[in-house]
C-alpha cells in the first residue's frame, strides 16, 4: 500500500499552513469548500487522522468521518437551497482522486443544471467566501 504523504495539501489545510473557506470542524472532521467547485456550495469533507483513500483508512474512522459527511450535506442542502446532493469519492490516480488524503466531495444539485467538470475553473474568492458563510451559518448554528 502507497504510504501517506504528510505534505498533501488537505494535510496542509489541516495544520493551517494553507488557507481554506472552513464550514464546519470537530474532533474528528473538518469540511471546507472546493476551490474549484463542480456545482455551487461544493464542499469537501476530510478527517483529521491521516489517510491516504478509502483502502487504507481504519473502518472506526471511515464511519465516523461518514457520519460527518451525512452532518455536513444536511447542512449545505438546506443552506445552499439544493434540491439533491451528488456525493463523490475518488481512489488513487487511476480512479480520479488527486489529493492523496482521504475526502468526500459534497455537491449540491438542482434539475437542469449540470455539474461543471472536474478541475476545470477557480471560483472567485468572494463568491467561496459568501458561500461559505452561508453554510458555517448553518452547520454552526445554535
Ligand atoms: P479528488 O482528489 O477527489 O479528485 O479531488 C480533489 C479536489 O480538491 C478537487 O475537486 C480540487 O478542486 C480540490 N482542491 C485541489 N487543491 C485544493 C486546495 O488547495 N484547496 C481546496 N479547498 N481544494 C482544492
Amino acid at each position: 500500500m502507497t504510504a501517506y504523504d504528510m505534505d498533501n495539501i488537505f494535510a496542509k489545510i489541516l495544520r493551517g499552513e494553507m488557507p481554506a473557506n472552513k464550514v464546519y470542524e470537530d474532533d474528528e472532521v473538518l469540511a471546507f469548500l472546493d476551490i474549484m467547485p463542480r456545482g455551487d456550495g461544493h464542499t469537501l469533507v476530510i478527517p483529521k487522522t491521516p489517510a491516504r483513500n478509502l483502502m487504507d483508512i481504519e473502518p472506526d474512522a471511515l464511519a465516523t468521518l461518514i457520519k460527518g459527511v451525512q452532518h455536513v450535506a444536511r447542512g449545505v442542502k438546506q443552506a445552499m437551497g439544493a434540491e439533491g446532493i451528488t456525493i463523490q469519492q475518488f481512489n488513487e490516480a487511476a480512479g480520479g482522486q488527486v489529493v492523496f488524503h482521504i475526502h468526500f466531495h459534497i455537491i449540491p444539485r438542482w434539475e437542469g443544471v449540470r455539474m461543471r467538470p472536474p478541475a476545470s475553473e477557480m471560483a472567485e474568492p468572494d463568491v467561496l467566501a459568501a458561500h461559505a458563510e452561508k453554510i458555517s451559518a448553518v452547520l454552526n448554528a445554535g
